[in-house]
């Protein structure tokens, strides 16, 4: 499959982007997981985003481009990629649609992940991520707790509660959203592209979804 997910912050694009990912290997690729990996590095890109990242503010479209160019030119995209968290503003989704013209890839549609407001705070605050940037396993400390220690039970690495989502970064990311991300919704309405998921449930969503692949 080749599918972006859209979704405000805690709608479950991560969740629904694993799931996924079983169906016919195709890769998730998750901006956010590739940035919070460059910034644990100490990398170039990872120094240039972490500031953005900390306040909740979107990393600039440029830095965005540089990268998703070179991770869509791998070879493991071949088989079909699940975009995560990308894109994010108008200028990214019209150079993403330059960049799949040049190299001739097909979306085959753009999912909107549709969660009421109140159950993405709670969402939100509830969450815990794996702290091994090669695992970042997703879990809720009400819905899916780590093990009682606190422990990962993938990689057995400690859970964490991310610096973007303290009660403050959390409102700005879903400002941001509301300002920068959430007009994709008509760009991909236009390109008629867009198909709109009630995501309560992740599992759900991942069967409508693989439905949709096969219709
Ligand atoms: P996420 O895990 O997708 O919520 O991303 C975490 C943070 O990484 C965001 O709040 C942004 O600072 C940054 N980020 C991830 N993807 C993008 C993107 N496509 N464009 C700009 N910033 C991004």
């Amino acid at each position: 499959m080749k599918i972006i997910l859209l979704g405000a912050p805690g709608a479950g694009k991560g969740t629904v982007a694993k799931l996924l990912t079983d169906y016919d290997g195709s890769v998730q690729i998750s901006t956010g997981d590739i940035l919070r990996g460059a910034v644990k590095a100490g990398t170039e890109l990872g120094k240039k985003a972490k500031a953005y990242m900390d306040s909740g503010d979107l990393v600039p479209d440029q830095l965005i481009m540089e990268l998703m160019k070179e991770r869509l030119a791998e070879p493991d995209c071949q088989q079909g990629f699940i975009l995560d968290g990308f894109p994010r503003t108008i200028p990214q989704a019209e150079a993403l649609k330059g960049l799949m013209d040049e190299l001739r890839i097909r979306l085959d549609f753009v999912v909107s992940l549709e969660v009421p407001r109140d159950v993405i705070l709670d969402r939100l605050t509830t969450r815990r991520t794996c702290s091994n940037s090669d695992c970042q396993e997703i879990y809720n400390i009400k819905s899916n707790p780590p093990l009682p220690d606190g422990t990962c039970k993938k990689c057995g690495s400690p859970t964490i509660q991310r610096d973007d989502e303290t009660e403050a970064a959390i409102q700005y990311r879903l400002e941001t959203y509301a300002k920068k991300t959430s007009p994709l919704i008509e760009f991909y309405q236009k390109e008629g592209l867009l198909k709109q998921f009630a995501s309560l449930n992740s599992k759900d969503t991942v069967e409508a979804v693989k439905k949709q692949l096969q219709a």
